[in-house]
């Protein structure tokens, strides 16, 4: 395939970093990367992986003479480092960024760029509960969503290049405005991440569920939860940071919701749990339908030893 970008720089070599190397490496759809992390410890590794043409010390160093500019950090770090960039940015090139957030994103970067840069930002839907480089694969993006908010009066010609790159990488693309990005992943992640932390950390807190009772029957639904809640906390802090108001109103709506399950459980209204139950079993064969999930008994995973 022809390169979509002379020289992409990836500033963040975590999960979604290495994961976008790996992709455009192995599809040829770069001709050149360059990249940045914050430590020597990850640049070190990033550069023995061979994620990178150039692994560089500082993220200035690594956008200069790029055309394609993606920040993979957490987003708390998203102002600074564009701070720090803008000025040497080329004209005509495009940052964008996989931030998890997009209206804080759009708000505190959006000012900072020259104005013969195009910015796009974006939001890969795709995941895993590792982080670091060591963690990403290049099929990462395959079959999942990649959603861009750009603004209305976006460049057409970088936005169809940017679009095509993600095609490229595997990726289905919508475009979308930030504040309902926002809203939607309140619903389908940043409030079920939040949920899985608290019951998580609830059952650390009863005592009478020692530890080694949470390890040894954690067959059931609780070990979905350990694995959702095993994520990067940085990254994770950023989003509830960044996503305050929809992650705050979805909130609100689940607790209404979950005190009307336990007033059912409560007066044996076992009609109402059974027609909630229903309803969630459909919206779960609409997703595997959708074939953003596998239909296998329990995720695919194979059989675990007992102890
Ligand atoms: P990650 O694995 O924790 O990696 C983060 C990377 O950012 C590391 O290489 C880190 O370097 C680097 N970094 C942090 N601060 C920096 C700075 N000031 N300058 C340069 N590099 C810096 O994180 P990730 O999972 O790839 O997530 C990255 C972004 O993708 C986040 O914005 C997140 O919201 C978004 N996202 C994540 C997922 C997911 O499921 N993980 C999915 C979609 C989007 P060091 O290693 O040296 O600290």
């Amino acid at each position: 395939m022809t390169a979509i970008y002379r020289r992409a720089a990836l500033i963040g070599m975590g999960l979604i970093g290495s994961s976008m190397a790996l992709a455009m490496r192995e599809r040829g759809l770069v001709d050149e990367i360059a990249c940045n992390a914050k430590s020597l410890r990850t640049r070190t590794t990033a550069a023995e992986l061979g994620l990178a043409d150039q692994v560089c010390d500082t993220p200035e160093e690594a956008v200069r003479g790029a055309d394609l500019v993606v920040l993979c950090t957490p987003v708390g770090t998203f102002r600074e480092l564009a701070e720090r960039i803008a000025p040497e940015l080329e004209t005509g090139a495009t940052l964008t960024d996989v931030g998890s957030v997009k209206k804080r994103v759009v708000e505190s970067v959006g000012g900072l760029v020259p104005r013969d840069v195009h910015f796009i930002p974006a939001h890969p839907l795709a995941g895993t509960e590792f982080s670091g480089p060591e963690s990403g694969f290049s099929t990462l993006f395959d079959n999942r969503w990649c959603l861009l908010t750009p603004s209305k009066d976006v460049d057409e010609a970088a936005l169809s290049r940017l679009i095509s790159l993600w095609t490229a990488m595997g990726a289905s693309t919508e475009i979308m405005d930030p504040d309902h990005h926002d809203l939607v992943l309140a619903v389908t992640s940043h409030a079920p991440h939040l949920i899985a932390y608290t019951m998580v950390g609830l059952a650390d807190h009863i005592k009478r569920v020692t530890n080694s009772e949470v390890v040894k029957y954690s067959a059931a639904g609780f070990r979905d939860f350990t694995r959702i809640a095993a994520s990067d906390p940085t990254m994770w802090r950023d989003v509830f940071l960044g996503n305050r108001d929809a992650t705050i109103e979805i909130l609100g709506r689940f607790t209404e919701e979950l005190f009307a399950l336990q007033r059912a459980i409560r007066t044996g209204d076992g009609e109402h749990l059974h027609e909630y139950f229903s309803r969630t079993r459909e919206i779960r064969r609409g997703i595997v339908d959708a074939g953003q999930d596998t239909s296998a008994p329990d995720f695919g995973r194979l059989p675990s030893r007992k102890n």
